[in-house]
């Protein structure tokens, strides 16, 4: 049966029809509202516009933040607050008229890879994506790790540089802290200043410099836009060394808004797990692009969603 994948992010929610195969029969976007009512009248509204009147067997909402399964809430989001504390299955059931689970947005979007994506071919999976943070989810035998609670697979919140920059969500040096869209962009910012001539230094002259700027000005040959990513590309590789070490996967997707930088960021990242991670593991696991793009989110949700209703869907707490 059909089932509604919801994906809410920072700025946009979208949400999708999505058939057993994975194909999107219909989609629809809105902006993501900063008050709490709003998000949730949002959110219906989309689930109601796209079911259209159509058989759908559940919707599953894939937020970003850490999430209490069984209280189907969001307990803390750094970068969409008004998500958390909302009992969001007790409002939004009634309003939707079909059941709703609630997953952490990497999660979901590890699922998506995994049924219908790179990971497709695989029975274990480490996907991370890099945008304004990075998320991630683990899939082991087949199953998403969701761990005690639902809130396990926080990829980005690794501790990476102990006395690394600040992260979002008040730690020091975790993986976000050094190789999402926001650090490429903070470091970019920090070169710019060293390296006023360059045209980074000209461009941070005129305006704030952001992380796909970066990815430009390195498709261009800057030098210094280069070496951000390079170095960007050298924690992530520290990161999914470890990774790799902790669950032997047989497939490690990178996706998110900063891939743009493809090769920039993945070869220097395959450099350092070839020498971080160790054999039989690193000898298996292949690091590669995520193919799914945005639509991971929708597309994994929805497959979650399908999965909750059939009962293989195993809740944390
Ligand atoms: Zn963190």
């Amino acid at each position: 049966m059909n089932a509604v994948g919801v994906d809410v992010g920072g700025t946009k929610i979208a949400v999708g029809l999505v058939t057993p195969e994975g194909k999107i029969l219909g989609e629809v976007r809105y902006p993501t509202p900063s008050s709490q009512q709003k998000l949730v009248d949002t959110i219906a509204r989309a689930v109601s516009e796209v079911e259209d009147g159509s058989e759908v067997g559940g919707a599953c909402l894939a937020v970003p933040g850490l999430i209490l399964a069984q209280e189907n809430k969001v307990v803390f989001s750094p970068n969409l607050r008004c998500v958390e504390g909302i009992p969001l299955k007790d409002e939004l059931e009634p309003k939707i008229g079909m059941p709703l689970t609630i997953e952490n947005d990497g999660n979901a979007a590890a699922w998506g890879e995994f049924r219908f994506g790179v990971g497709s071919e695989a029975d274990h999976l480490v996907f991370i994506t890099l945008g304004t943070g990075i998320g991630g989810g683990i899939i082991t035998h087949g199953i998403l790790m969701r761990g005690a609670q639902g809130s396990g697979g926080e990829l980005g919140h690794v501790t990476i540089q102990a006395t690394g920059p600040r992260c979002a969500c008040g730690n020091h040096g975790c993986l976000e802290a050094l190789a999402s869209g926001t650090a490429i962009g903070r470091r970019a910012r920090e070169l710019a200043i060293e390296h006023p001539d360059s045209a980074l230094g000209r461009l941070a002259a005129s305006r704030k410099v952001l992380g796909e700027d970066v990815t430009e000005l390195a498709r261009e040959g800057n030098e210094v836009a280069l070496s951000v990513l390079k170095e960007a590309g050298t924690w992530l590789g520290v990161g999914l060394a470890g990774f790799i070490n902790v669950f032997n996967p047989e497939v490690v997707a990178v996706g998110g808004g900063v891939m743009e930088a493809g090769e920039l960021l993945l070869e220097p990242a395959r450099r350092e797990v070839m020498l971080r991670a160790r054999p039989p593991s690193s000898e298996l696991a292949e690091v590669k692009a995520a193919t799914l793009g945005a639509k991971s989110g929708v597309l994994g949700a929805a497959a979650l969603a399908r999965d909750a209703s059939s009962g293989e869907y195993v809740l944390g707490g």
